[in-house]
């Protein structure tokens, strides 16, 4: 049955993801009221690799000094402190990640179902955000000077005056609205699995990245929970994918089996439940992601980081740039172009330096030479561990990122 809902609200935003949760929960604290509409009901399953980045953690004690540790203490987060990079020839390099916190871990791994109703139940706690799930909006369009939102057979409308759109890169539906939004090239796709028993994770469960040749830029990854299971899976761009012949999920087995330090780890595995694949729209470069009355959010302003695949933490300060644009918005009763401008703009302040590294170490990452050589060098030298660390790793040196990449360069002679 259509759950009953009030026909207009000032403040929409379609998706309860990390984007979306994060900017009604932002909302919510601001105590400017919003509506929150999600195709699902929750808990609900996002294919993901679950792993939650040093960025994650620092956005959720933005929001909430307690979260991280709220998070934590239900045990369903397994603490992780650090990254393995495997090179291509196998050989390894262990980054640790850097806590911003003493008492809380720098990274977590968390199924998705978990983390995202972990957050949701935070914002509907929250007495101006309501929360409708299983609505599926199918058509955005222009009303006066409204934005209407309908779902399939247009039984079901509403009008908002700014509407946050965080539901992905879902194409059907933002496409129906801006015409110009970005088609799927140059996109990623990953698979993912849950096994038990992989033999081999670390004690300090270091989630790990295996960059192999049938996948470069991207790769293969182990992110271990602490009962013995892991999330395991694959990414590579869409355009490769193509050329396989064969599935993602026999591609999974086909690596873990070629590759025989692989092997060896998977010998007393067993897979639990089906693989499931989705898309990963990641940063390819800037493009307009607000205008008159919206506001595009995560995915769905495609803010996965090219190099990590990471995207949950981008998402979550893109929700909480999108609160405070509109709650200044809200105030002054402005939801022009110029107004949501402002989000456009602080949302590549805050990311786009990152996400231009992430695009340049993408690109070379696609050299499996240079892989060799970058993680060889790093397994035996502190000091290019410490550089990669910052690079990926730390949150503060925005600025500094291109000069370690040419530190980095200069170091390794490149
Ligand atoms: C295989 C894979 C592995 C990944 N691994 C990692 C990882 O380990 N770490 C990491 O940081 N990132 C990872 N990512 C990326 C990460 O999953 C995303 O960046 C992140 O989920 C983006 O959050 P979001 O809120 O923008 O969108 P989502 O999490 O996708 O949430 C969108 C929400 O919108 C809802 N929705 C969609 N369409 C509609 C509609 N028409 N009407 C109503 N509701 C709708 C959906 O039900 C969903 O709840 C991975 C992605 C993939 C595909």
């Amino acid at each position: 049955m259509m759950p009953t809902l009030q026909n207009h609200s000032e403040i929409t935003i379609i998706g309860a993801g990390p984007a979306g949760i994060t900017a009604a929960l932002a909302l919510g604290k601001k105590g400017i009221p919003c509506m929150l509409i999600d195709q699902d009901y929750f808990p609900r399953e996002k294919i993901c690799g679950d792993g939650l980045s040093g960025k994650v953690v620092s956005t959720l004690n933005k929001i909430d000094p307690e979260y991280a540790r709220q998070l934590y203490q239900t045990g369903m987060a397994t603490d992780s402190w650090s990254v393995r990079f495997y090179a291509p020839s196998s050989k390894m390099a262990e980054i640790d990640f850097r806590p911003s916190n003493q008492s809380i871990p720098p990274g977590f791994v968390c199924k998705r179902a978990g983390f995202d109703n972990f957050l949701l139940e935070k914002a509907i706690n929250l007495p101006l955000v309501t929360f409708h799930p299983g609505i599926e909006v199918k058509k955005i369009s222009r009303s006066m000077e409204n934005l209407l939102l309908e779902d399939i057979n247009g039984t079901w409308k509403m009008t908002t005056n700014l509407l946050l759109i965080a539901c992905g890169a879902n194409r059907n539906l933002i496409g129906t609205f801006d015409p110009a939004y970005p088609g799927i090239e140059n996109e990623g796709i990953g698979i993912r699995a849950y096994f038990k028993n992989v033999s081999g994770c670390s004690a300090r469960n270091a989630i790990e990245i295996h960059f192999l040749r049938e996948l470069l830029p991207w790769y293969l990854w182990i992110f271990p929970f602490n009962n013995h299971s892991a999330n395991v899976g694959l990414a590579l761009p869409v355009r490769l994918a193509r050329k396989q012949d064969m599935s993602l999920k026999r591609l999974l087995f086909h690596l873990i089996e070629k590759y025989p330090y692989l092997k060896a780890r998977f010998s007393g595995a067993e897979m639990l439940g089906k693989p499931a694949a989705q898309r990963l729209p990641f940063y390819t470069g800037a493009f307009p992601i607000a205008g008159d009355r919206y506001m595009l959010l995560g995915d769905a302003a495609r803010l996965i980081d090219p190099f990590t695949g990471e995207g949950i933490g981008n998402a979550m300060v893109s929700g909480m740039v999108a609160a405070d644009v509109a709650a200044l918005c809200y105030q002054k009763k402005d939801y022009s172009t110029n107004a949501s401008q402002h989000y456009h703009e602080k949302v590549y302040q805050k990311l786009k330096h990152d996400l231009d590294i992430g695009l340049r170490l993408h690109q070379l990452a696609i050299n499996p030479r240079l892989l060799n050589m970058v993680i060889g060098r790093a397994s035996k030298s502190l000091k290019i561990r410490n550089l990669l660390t910052e690079m990926l790793y730390d949150t503060n040196t925005k600025g500094k990122l291109r000069n370690r990449l040419f530190h980095l360069k200069v170091f390794l002679r490149l």
